[in-house]
């Protein structure tokens, strides 16, 4: 074999290789065995693998994905490696965050061009803005009583991407994986990791990233703040929470545990005080006096410290991030963290209280719950979000009247049933005048609240007043009607708004959660090396999935190419290259499938029947086939459509939830409608 043919064998089994790591969730032990079955049945081709036995071949897939990380930019090698002081000492492999943006955009034209994009929009000297993201996993039995396999998952982005690259899984980048068992013995915990992790990316504020685009693109980046759930953000910066008489570093006078004591108008207030212009806002320098006088206190007078702490809601840890000295100006402890509102809302949050509460007052009125679970059934969801569920209203879901965790569901599943409980309060209990209309109100307010927030990262962001005032009217009303049940979430819900105005975005938690997948997969079978080899398993995940991505706003999935009238018919206008057609489309209202109802920006409604993509004056474009249904007035429509036509998919605003209405159907609103 020459050396030539011998050479370009040897890069396609690496590809092939890496491939697989990629694509399937098995052990590499697993996909050696089944390679060696398909060589022994012969039905390989002469050649494929080097050495067929199982042994070998395992190795072969071990230095397969150990290439992708020795692999060496302008910047070092994609996998970089730190000492955590843990007992014993763990040597750490992490992605380095410059070398992986410069390989993928070599290895990605199109996320190379978005970047540019990205970069080409800032003003002199302005830097890109790096959001932080830590979530512990759990990978396995979730019931174990033990840590186990729990293992903190750390990614970033830049805020600055588009918004719909915000909320998919290509837009936020792996920094590392530790076992949360292991961070145990680190004084510091995950703070302690933290401050090391917002070091490493020191050079991007201070020298620049840069990507590969004939040549170097230079760009600065710096880290802007913290994105994370309650108990998240309490770890990172190592705060009492719910613990302390302060639970929320933001303001100086909200405190817990207090509510009998606090006179009506002093300047102290409770958790449960529904007045955003009562709350003293704390500054970033503020906190640090705090953390200087913890430090002074711990020499002086360490009897003190104790009660201290609680006052301050901090806790005194040396190697936590606040007390690193050379981290001030970069770690924001009051206006840098976002407590994301998918949290705030919908994982026993505000949502999932009130909606409870709601039940429970609807029961003693006696609409029964069965009664509820007959409505939702005449309900039709877009295809991606699965269908209503016959035991939401049943006792599986919903605990007793004073319990304060709410209505037991899925994030995503709040954000189906808060906009349909509000029609069904609306249309059918309002009329009925059965219970306080305050509540029905309170409820309206709160769906608004979601709906504003479901416009997107960008979108949201920029109606944040009306979102602000949306929050404050109905903190009041649910503090009058459902004040005995109020959480801390009550008051960080009032926080979404700084964040949102701090960071230019409303980010959320559900890209996030998704990406945990990625960890959970592979641990399941990984036993020894567990972080280093977890961490060459996600590079080699995230380069292979770049290399095919599409940084494409909009596109198909699985398109396949159509010839005859459609095709021509397309042709008759200026348009080059193929013409694809799929059934599922992602647009930048999110997945559409044929068969979802839609509206489109005139407030239109159709029913998608196929999507199509062609390239008009050199750019991709898709375009979708829609059915008009007539309007017959209020929120109903027919069933039969009216006409067929081509739209461009940017003209859809949302895939819509709809219900049966005698021989009519009645849409849900979409989240656009908050602002109409
Ligand atoms: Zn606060």
């Amino acid at each position: 074999m020459s050396d030539a043919v011998s050479k370009r064998r040897k890069v396609q089994q690496t590809n092939v290789q890496q491939a697989l790591l990629v694509e399937t969730s098995c052990s590499k032990s697993s996909i050696a065995r089944i390679l060696n079955t398909l060589h022994d049945s012969g039905v390989l081709v002469e050649g494929a693998l080097r050495d067929p036995r199982i042994r070998s071949i395992r190795g072969d897939l071990t230095r397969s994905a150990a290439a992708v990380g020795q692999a060496m930019t302008p910047f070092g090698p994609l996998i970089n490696t730190m000492t955590l002081p843990t007992r014993p000492a763990m040597r750490w492999d992490y992605i380095s965050p410059m070398a992986l943006i410069y390989k993928l955009s070599q290895l990605s034209t199109g996320f190379c061009a978005l970047m540019l994009g990205v970069i080409g929009a800032l003003r002199p000297n302005e830097p890109l803005r790096i959001v932080l993201f830590c979530d512990e996993c759990r990978p396995g039995n979730v019931l174990r009583p033990d840590k186990g396999r729990a293992t903190q998952h750390l990614l970033w982005t830049f805020a600055n991407f588009p918004e719909w690259l915000l909320v998919r899984d290509q837009g936020w980048f792996t920094f590392g994986v530790v076992r949360s068992a292991a961070i145990a013995s680190l004084p510091g915990g995950i703070s302690n990791v933290m401050k090391r992790v917002v070091h490493c990316f020191d050079d991007f504020a201070a020298t620049g990233g840069a990507i590969s685009s004939n040549g170097h693109v230079i760009f600065k980046a710096k880290v802007w703040g913290f994105l994370g759930d309650t108990k998240g953000l309490k770890e990172i910066f190592g705060s009492k929470g719910h613990s302390g008489f302060r639970i929320c570093l933001r303001c100086k006078n909200v405190c817990r545990f207090l509510d009998e004591q606090i006179a009506e108008h002093s300047y102290l207030v409770g958790l449960r005080c529904p007045q955003r212009h009562r709350f003293d806002v704390c500054s970033d320098a503020e906190v640090y006096e705090m953390v200087d006088e913890l430090e002074r206190v711990a020499v002086a007078r360490p009897a003190g410290l104790k009660e201290m702490q609680q006052t301050f809601g901090l806790n005194y840890e040396p190697e936590g991030i606040l007390f690193d000295r050379t981290l001030r100006g970069v770690v924001r402890p009051a206006s840098g963290w976002y407590h994301d509102w998918m949290h705030v809302t919908s994982v026993s949050g505000c949502a999932n209280v009130e909606l409870e509460q709601v039940l429970h007052t609807l029961s003693r009125c006696g609409i029964r719950f069965e009664t509820i679970s007959m409505y939702f059934a005449e309900f039709v969801l877009p295809k991606s979000h699965g269908k209503v569920n016959p035991d939401w209203f049943t006792t599986k879901r919903i605990g007793r009247g004073q319990d304060k965790d709410g209505w037991k569901g899925f994030a995503a599943e709040i954000l189906t049933v808060v906009p349909i409980m509000n029609i069904f309060l609306q249309d059918v209990v309002r009329p009925l005048r059965v219970i306080d209309e305050r509540v029905i109100e309170c409820f309206a307010l709160l769906d608004r609240i979601l709906k504003l927030c479901m416009l997107g990262p960008g979108k949201a962001a920029q109606h944040i007043d009306l979102l602000e005032a949306t929050i404050d009217q109905h903190a009041e009303l649910f503090a009058a009607v459902h004040g005995a049940v109020i959480k801390p979430k009550f008051h960080f819900l009032f926080h979404v708004v700084d964040h949102a105005r701090d960071l230019g975005r409303l980010l959320s938690c559900f890209v996030t959660e998704r990406r945990h997948r990625m960890v959970k997969a592979p641990s399941a079978y990984i036993y020894n090396q567990f972080e280093r080899t977890l961490i060459a398993s996600q590079l080699s995940s995230i380069v292979g999935r770049f290399a095919t991505a599409i940084f494409e706003p909009t596109y198909l999935e699985n398109p396949s190419e159509v010839t005859g009238d459609i095709a021509a018919a397309f042709r008759t206008v200026a348009l080059t290259g193929p013409v694809l057609s799929s059934t599922v489309a992602h647009l930048l209202c999110g997945c559409v499938r044929a068969g979802d109802l839609v509206m489109t920006v005139d407030r239109s409604v159709h029913e998608a029947s196929h999507f199509i993509q062609v390239v008009l004056g050199g750019l991709p474009t898709v375009w979708v086939c829609l059915k008009t249904r007539s309007h017959l007035g209020g929120r109903r429509y027919s069933v039969e459509h009216v006409n067929a036509y081509f739209e461009e998919a940017d003209n859809v605003i949302a895939p819509l939830m709809w219900g049966r209405d005698g021989d009519s159907i009645s849409i849900v609103l979409p989240p656009a409608s908050a602002l109409w």
